[in-house]
């Protein structure tokens, strides 16, 4: 298997670098990657997740392109959005409070990390009130870290057909959180099963036609993530340097 050229280094995380220029290494990166897998790389949309992010440096952001934010705090998120162009679009990959479902509903365009059928319950409620279609992806627990969140995998097709008869909801596909400071081997094997079983529920309910997206991979394994199908790649620290957090 391969190993990352510039590894897991500071200059990877972007110690000292402005946001141009991991911008920069960011996408060669997946330019590279991309080529190794055969894939292209305008298939691998960018989630810049700003937590903990000063806005001028969200701005620059932006200025680059990066119009995906993800947020893993509601609160924080909110703050935020005013002091940001109308263009952005917000995703949220926290863990979800059950009491904050009416806020990512009404202030999100997509939602990472459905893990039960009791919250997809109630966005389905909210998105009826809003009159919305709300896009979901649902995170799987591979790792088996219980901090992490997610359905664990025997649970997934049950919620999985049981979200797809909320009408107010769009099944996008899956999410996961590789595990932290995994070597490569033990990394590509999570998020190849994470593959595998969006093809499963391919498979199994193909009539759910949008469940396509594979959110993995984050600053530390991206360039892993890319090589097992993911389409949706989350990156902070990567993109804006280490937090201060
Ligand atoms: C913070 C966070 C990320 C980005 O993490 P980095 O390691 O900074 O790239 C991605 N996904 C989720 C769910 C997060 O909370």
């Amino acid at each position: 298997m391969d190993t990352l050229p510039l590894g897991r280094s500071k200059t990877l995380a972007g110690g000292g670098y402005g946001v141009g220029e991991n911008w920069e290494i960011v996408k060669e990166k997946i330019v590279l990657f991309s080529q190794k897998a055969r894939r292209k790389p305008e298939d691998i949309k960018v989630v810049a997740v700003t937590k903990g992010v000063e806005i001028s440096k969200i701005e620059d952001a932006i200025s680059l392109g990066l119009v995906s934010l993800g947020e893993n705090r509601v609160q924080e998120a909110l703050k935020k959005m005013p002091l940001l162009p109308e263009e952005v679009e917000w995703h949220f990959v926290g863990r979800l409070q059950r009491n904050k479902a009416k806020k990512v509903v009404k202030f999100f365009q997509c939602l990472h990390s459905l893990d039960s059928i009791d919250k997809g319950e109630e966005l389905e409620k909210r998105a009826r009130d809003l009159n919305k279609k709300f896009p979901v992806l649902i995170q799987v627990n591979l790792t088996g870290r219980e901090t992490q969140g997610g359905v664990r995998e025997e649970e997934l097709l049950s919620l999985v057909y049981h979200v797809a008869q909320l009408s107010h909801l769009e099944l996008r596909g899956l999410m996961t959180i590789g595990p932290v400071g995994g070597e490569e081997q033990e990394v590509r094997e999570i998020f190849s099963r994470l593959r595998e079983l969006k093809e499963e529920v391919n498979r199994e309910m193909p009539q759910i036609t949008s469940f396509q997206e594979l959110s993995m991979g984050m600053s530390d394994d991206f360039p892993w993530a890319i090589l097992e199908g993911a389409t949706i790649l989350r990156l902070g620290r990567a993109i804006f340097g280490e937090r201060s957090e």
